[in-house]
């Protein structure tokens, strides 16, 4: 048995209102003549968030367009970018949703780390740390903000930049920045926390460390999805929560079922991450039964559309093609069905589940 020795996040500051405080904490991180760089989430264009930004000097906001979840060449052009325009930063600050957050983690490595960020999807390929980094959700959820990968498509995968140089230097959680989330959005990100925790919970990899986390976390989305009839300033609190403590719930086991299908989804389809789990978690009673009730429950509570038929009228090489990269998750299948998960989860089996979704 060989144990997994992880790196954890640098700081931590929680709060309504920490958001104010980011001046005063990145300080001692800026260098003489070298900008911190603010990757803002463009939902925020012309928003007040915008005017609360701390620049200074030759600061630079960039606005991040996440219409779709990021690609390596993205990733690349950024970096690129700010090598032409400043040689080199103090620092990059990702303000937004999980693909925001993966795209800060993702430039600020490829500042210091030679070649394409293609080269270094896979497990500990970084060689170099990359510029001070700082994460700051404005979507409850992914838990990108505590983990050490960042989720990329490249040219031949769709696979993270997991090493120990990934993690943030300074998280900032401030609720208040969650708070004009569409109840839509709120509710798909919201579902990527709860499936994490179902998964953990339920998978074979658990232990007292990812249990003491996960059934945090699963209490958390209960309050705001099951126990509470109207959206509060509470809720968004307890969400964020959520979502850090779900992130540190699968950082010591794994995701499972879920997450493995809706990768071949996102990668055929380019279902983004929130939803596609929402639609395959809707058809798993057989792996998940009371976590898949309970999830149909905060669907009709909370007036959500999950939407059905993505897979008609694909063709048997699409369908190939999601069950290559689904079947390629591995670890994924072996926590949630066990080391013999290959005869439990037959090709054929597989195949039919994806005709439902
Ligand atoms: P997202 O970042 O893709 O954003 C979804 C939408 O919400 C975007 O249109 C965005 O502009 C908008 N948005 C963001 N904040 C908002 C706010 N406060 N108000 C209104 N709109 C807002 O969504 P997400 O679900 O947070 O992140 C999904 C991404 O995270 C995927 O790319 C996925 O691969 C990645 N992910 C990463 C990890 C990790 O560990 N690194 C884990 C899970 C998911
Ligand atoms: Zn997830």
């Amino acid at each position: 048995m060989k144990f997994r020795n992880f790196k954890m996040i640098g700081y931590v500051v929680y709060g309504r209102g920490s958001f104010n405080q980011l001046d005063e904490i990145i300080a001692p991180h800026r260098t003489d003549g070298k900008p911190m760089i603010f990757l803002v989430d463009h939902f925020f264009t012309g928003k007040p968030l915008v005017e609360r930004i701390p620049l200074r000097g030759n600061d630079k906001i960039i606005f991040a367009d996440v219409t779709y979840e990021p690609k390596t060449t993205y990733v690349d052009s950024l970096a690129q970018q700010l090598k032409d325009e400043f040689g080199a930063v103090s620092g990059i600050i990702g303000i937004g949703g999980g693909s925001t957050m993966d795209l800060a983690k993702a430039v600020s490595l490829m500042m210091n780390n030679p070649g394409a960020s293609a080269d270094y999807q896979g497990w500990d390929l970084v060689k170099l740390p990359g510029v001070y980094k700082v994460g700051i959700p404005t979507l409850s959820g992914t838990g990108a903000e505590v983990s050490r990968t960042t989720v990329l498509t490249g040219p031949t995968k769709k696979l993270g930049m997991n090493s120990d140089f990934t993690p943030f230097d300074q998280i900032v959680l401030d609720p208040e920045l969650t708070k004009d989330a569409p109840v839509n959005q709120r509710f798909y990100t919201g579902m990527d926390c709860y499936i994490h925790c179902i998964e953990s919970l339920e998978g074979t990899y658990l232990n007292e460390f990812s249990k003491s986390y996960g059934e945090k976390a699963l209490q958390l989305c209960r309050d705001v999805f099951v126990n509470t009839n109207e959206w509060t300033d509470e809720c968004d609190d307890k969400l964020m929560m959520a979502s850090y403590a779900g992130g540190m719930s699968i950082a010591y086991s794994q995701v499972g079922v879920a997450h493995a299908v809706s990768y071949g989804l996102s990668y055929l389809l380019g279902t983004k991450h929130g939803i596609g789990n929402c639609i395959v978690m809707n058809h798993l009673e057989e792996y998940y039964p009371e976590g898949v009730k309970e999830f149909k429950h905060m669907v009709e509570k909370n007036g959500i559309d999950i939407p059905a038929g993505i897979c008609k009228g694909l063709s048997d090489e699409d369908f190939e093609k999601m069950i290559n990269v689904s079947m390629g998750m591995k670890p994924l299948w072996e926590n949630a069905l066990g080391k013999d998960w290959e005869k439990i989860m037959t090709r054929e089996k597989l195949r039919a589940l994806y005709e439902k979704l």
